[in-house]
């Protein structure tokens, strides 16, 4: 369902991304990961086009990214994404941060909006939070209000970019349960995270991004008993 082919990405006349190849198929469970400034984020935000790119194509569920711009629009209804910084809106209630785009979006009334977002919230489990703010919740909360937003648009592809790491320790568990659960409904995830036990757990392939390469991929049991590359061999050497 996403197809990357050399897709090659500058800002000015520094190169981020080198013809990045990357298939993904329906289903599948990637793991990112890379020392900092590998240009993990990067990657994945040029798949709902949050970033431009200079060369290559990028085909999500069928549709050219760069073939016209209305089908930006077609990719992102498709495509859900959630960050580090949970990137909830702050005036807005939970619910209502649910609500919202698939009213605006895709013009969903407002009580089946509701009915929706109040099931993902379930979910995730805290509808009991639906009528809070979001500097009410604390951080695990806030991140599984942020998927329950992201599913509430049933996207086909998930994206998470480091959905923990901005996490204290005790809360990062209830957020990796509530992403091995969507694992285990068979959605399609592309994770940034460095939750080595995560990419044990669910990953068909972890893949290994430095200076805007993708320099090795395999299946969790050989990428990490197995490395073949130095610089992965090293930068496992810091993160396990
Ligand atoms: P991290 O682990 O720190 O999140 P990353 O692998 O996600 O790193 P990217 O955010 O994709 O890395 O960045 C890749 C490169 O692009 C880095 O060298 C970064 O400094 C550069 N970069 C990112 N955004 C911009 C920008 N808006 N303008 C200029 N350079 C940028
Ligand atoms: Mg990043």
């Amino acid at each position: 369902v996403i197809s990357m082919e050399k897709v090659s990405k500058w800002y000015g006349t520094m190169q981020v991304l080198a013809d990045i190849d990357l298939k993904v198929r329906k289903g599948e469970r990637i793991v990112i990961c890379g020392p900092s400034g590998s240009g993990k984020s990067t990657t994945i935000r040029c798949i709902n086009r949050l970033e431009p790119y200079q060369k290559g194509r990028i085909v999500v569920g069928g549709i050219d990214l760069g073939a016209d711009a209305r089908n930006v629009k077609a990719v992102r209804a498709e495509v859900g994404m959630v960050f580090q910084q949970f990137n909830l809106f702050p005036h807005l209630t939970v619910l209502e941060n649910c609500m919202l785009a698939p009213m605006k979006v895709r013009g969903t009334g407002k009580a089946e909006a509701e009915a929706t977002a109040m099931k993902y919230l379930s979910r995730v489990r805290i509808p009991e939070h639906a009528r809070k703010y979001p500097a009410q919740l604390s951080g695990g909360q806030q991140q599984r209000v942020a998927i329950a937003r992201a599913l509430c648009m049933t996207p086909g592809i998930m994206l998470f970019d480091e959905p923990t790491s901005a996490l204290d320790p005790e809360m990062v568990k209830e957020v990796l349960d509530t992403m091995i659960g969507l694992a285990e409904e068979g959605m399609t995830m592309l994770c940034v995270t460095h939750e080595m036990g995560f990419a044990r757990a669910v990953a068909d392939r972890v893949l290994f991004m430095d200076r805007g390469e993708i320099v090795e991929q395999a299946p969790p049991e050989e990428f990490f008993m197995n490395p073949k590359h130095a610089r992965l061999r090293d930068f496992l050497g810091q993160v396990l």
